[in-house]
């Protein structure tokens, strides 16, 4: 099929990369001349596992283009996929700015009938508003139907939930738009994964409702493990024992220094707004929010416990990106934590195996280490923000010689309390 995406973030890049390794025609457009630059010469813009070789790969065969002609997009597709961003805007509602201008510019180039499917996470109601706006910029009336396809990937092991999605929501009153999305998807269809179709104004909402209850379900566990910490039982434990119930399930049960990245925190902050308008209560929303919002400050306040003042001490932070696998650094708890950190006078000293370029474009007045083992040499503790797999397999007598105080704030819980002890670490975890 004849596929356009507009958008070549996170979201667009994968879909778009992936939906020609299906076998369809994929056109990208951005209007980020530079990025588009890159991608025709190979380099992404974003870190992502597996990523590279499949855009690559698609480049060669001709399956995969990368242009900033949208007309030439628009007019050589048959399905139009917007994949632009929806950041968080004034009052937290999702900022429609980036939506609207990529609906004008497509009606406008509208040449035959087109599916435009809002890849993007919209408010409820956003497909009939661009609708509107692109028969409004039509100049003649040419036939479309608009799809609301919400994107469930995440970032770090984007293209294998791409691959192998736990669903495709497809939301739709239109049997040709239906038609025509269902065979695209066909070859990601198996007895495992299914494909709901379901109107557009349902589809805007299980996207915002999932992220919120993944949200919520990790704010639940932080809020837990404050009460296990004072009471001398194991959050690790507990999670576990709730999670072998189906009921529950074990997963989003990791109590740590709370959610980050680019979706759920503007997401929960759309979905309360747009339930205000609607004179809906948000007393469990509101409490994700706070919960989480506490629980870097938590951190913080276990790093100071350790000193008299920390204005001097040189802390060595482990991870940046707002989650392991990805270099994206947006609203990653690691922000907050480093600038509290910093207020009270810390040095600080920063790995991460991937994120550091992005994190240079936040703070150019902090350290940053080699390897893990050289960014903790000489300091008075270690913090551990970010779970990379890479930091569980260190050689632990190895970090208890580097740092000159044997002190670990672990925001991950990624090393057992006890054998920490008995290696002489002054080992401070969450809800342990
Ligand atoms: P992003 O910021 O990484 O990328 C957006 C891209 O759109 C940028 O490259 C920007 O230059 C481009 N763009 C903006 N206006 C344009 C226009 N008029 N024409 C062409 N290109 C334009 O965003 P993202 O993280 O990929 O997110 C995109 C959407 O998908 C958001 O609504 C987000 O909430 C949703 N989403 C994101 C994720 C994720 O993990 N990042 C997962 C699911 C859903």
């Amino acid at each position: 099929m004849k596929v356009g995406v507009v958008g070549v973030g996170y979201v667009g890049l994968v879909v778009g990369s992936c939906l020609s390794k299906l076998g369809n025609r994929v056109i990208c457009v951005d209007i980020d001349t530079k990025k588009i630059q890159n991608l025709n010469k190979g380099i992404l813009p974003i870190y992502e596992p597996g990523l590279k070789e499949i855009v690559e790969t698609n480049i060669k065969e001709k399956r995969l283009l990368f242009t900033t002609n949208l007309k030439d997009c628009v007019t050589n597709s048959d399905i139009i996929f917007i994949a632009v961003g929806t950041p968080q805007g004034e009052d937290n509602k999702a900022d429609l700015s980036y939506v609207t201008a990529a609906a004008k510019d497509i009606g406008k180039y509208i040449n035959s009938y087109k599916v435009i499917v809002i890849k993007s996470t919209v408010p409820v109601g956003e497909s009939e508003r661009i609708k509107k706006i692109i028969m409004e910029n039509q100049t003649k009336r040419i036939p479309f139907d608009v799809v609301s396809n919400p994107e469930f990937l995440r970032e770090g092991s984007a293209v294998n939930d791409f691959l192998e999605p736990s669903r495709i929501i497809i939301g739709t009153e239109s049997e040709k738009a239906k038609e025509i999305m269902l065979s695209l998807y066909k070859p990601l269809e198996s007895k495992n994964k299914h494909i709901l179709v379901v109107d557009n104004r349902s589809a805007e909402l299980i996207k915002y409702a999932s992220n919120a209850f993944l949200a919520t379900k990790i704010s639940f566990i932080n809020e837990l493990s404050r009460l296990a910490e004072k009471t001398k039982a194991d959050i690790k434990s507990i999670a576990k024992g709730m999670g072998l119930d189906p009921r529950i399930g074990p997963k989003f049960l990791r109590a740590g220094v709370g959610y980050g990245g680019s979706c759920f925190p503007k997401d929960i902050r759309a979905l309360i707004q747009i339930m205000r308008e609607h004179d809906c209560s948000t007393h469990i929303l509101d409490a994700v929010e706070k919960v989480n919002e506490e629980q870097r400050f938590l951190l913080v306040e276990k790093v100071k416990s350790l000193f008299e003042s920390l204005n001097g001490k040189k802390i060595a932070i482990w991870g940046l990106s707002f989650k392991p696998n990805t270099d994206d650094m947006r609203e990653a708890p690691a922000i907050t934590i480093i600038k509290e950190l910093q207020k009270e006078g810390a040095l600080i000293r920063a790995f991460d195996p991937i994120a550091i370029k992005e994190a240079e474009k936040i703070f150019s007045n902090i350290e940053y280490g080699e390897n893990p083992y050289d960014t903790i040499k000489g300091c008075d503790a270690l913090v551990i923000v970010t779970e990379w797999g890479v930091f569980r397999k260190l050689d632990k007598k190895k970090i208890r010689e580097l740092l000159k105080e044997p002190n670990i704030i672990d925001g991950r819980n990624i090393y057992e309390p006890k054998e920490m002890e008995k290696l002489g670490f002054n080992y401070i975890c969450i809800g342990r």
